[in-house]
């Protein structure tokens, strides 16, 4: 599927539709959503808190499925796919930050943003490939201004510091595309901004196709493109 550019996007969403029990009944979250995220793009979708973007970008990460609708990923249909292959490819081609960084209290800044790697691979291949990957995962966490904290837990780690080791992890594995939500939450506005400029630096310098989940305009505005979901669905704003 391509569109009128004849480019085809990185992410295509097509009449997503969402719902949970509720009570008796069941909330409709998203009524039809349409999305698409060009390759190397910089979105913002806003929205009120509970209007389903989180639940959205959970669907773009397969980390869910939806009860209806398509889920594109460069050009191959995703939300249908058998859970072992959806797993490989969340693991490879999609990063995920969140509000509340998720990190392993027990392991260093360099460990945790390994994790992902080390789960991934048989102890012999990371015997052979584990140098690299550490120099790689050491590699971002310095970009990241963490060279001075590999070896930090994450509680001797101030907020801003656990969301740049969560973002390096998200990278370690070199996806194309970083789904963020509420990336910036917890943070006071100094931090955040040294988020958000991280954020914007990747998409620029390196070309990695973004998706910034916000219920804040003026973190939004960091977007090339912001859409608003509202009622169930994806608007322009
Ligand atoms: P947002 O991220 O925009 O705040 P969410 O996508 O988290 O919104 O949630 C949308 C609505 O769906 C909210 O009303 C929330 O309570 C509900 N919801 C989200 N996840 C679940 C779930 N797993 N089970 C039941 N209800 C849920
Ligand atoms: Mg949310």
């Amino acid at each position: 599927m391509t569109d009128a550019t004849g480019e085809e996007p990185l992410v295509r969403v097509r009449g997503v539709k969402k719902s949970y029990r509720s009570g008796g009944g069941r909330l409709e979250v998203l009524r039809g959503v349409d999305f698409d995220l060009e390759p190397g793009g910089f979105v913002a979708i806003i929205g009120q808190s509970g209007s389903g973007k989180s639940t959205l970008l959970h669907l773009m990460g397969l980390l869910d499925a939806p009860d209806a609708g398509e889920v594109w990923l460069a050009g191959r249909r995703v939300d249908d796919l058998p859970g072992s292959q959806r797993d490989r490819l969340r693991n490879t081609a999609i990063g995920m930050v969140f509000q509340a960084y998720h990190l392993l209290p027990e392991l260093t800044a360099l460990e945790n943003v390994l994790a992902p790697l080390y789960v991934r691979h048989s102890l012999r291949e990371w015997l052979t490939a584990g140098g690299a990957a550490r120099a790689r995962a050491r590699g971002l966490l310095e970009r990241f201004g963490l060279g001075g904290r590999l070896h930090h837990k994450p509680r001797q780690l101030s907020g801003g510091e656990m969301q740049r080791v969560a973002i390096a992890r998200a990278l370690v594995a070199g996806p194309q595309l970083l789904l963020a939500d509420e990336p910036t939450g917890n943070l006071d506005e100094e931090s955040g901004a040294g988020i958000l400029e991280a954020l914007s630096e990747l998409n620029r310098r390196d070309g990695l196709s973004i998706v910034l989940v916000t219920h804040d305009t003026a973190i939004a505005r960091r977007a090339d493109r912001i859409v608003r979901l509202a009622a169930g669905r994806v608007e322009a704003v």
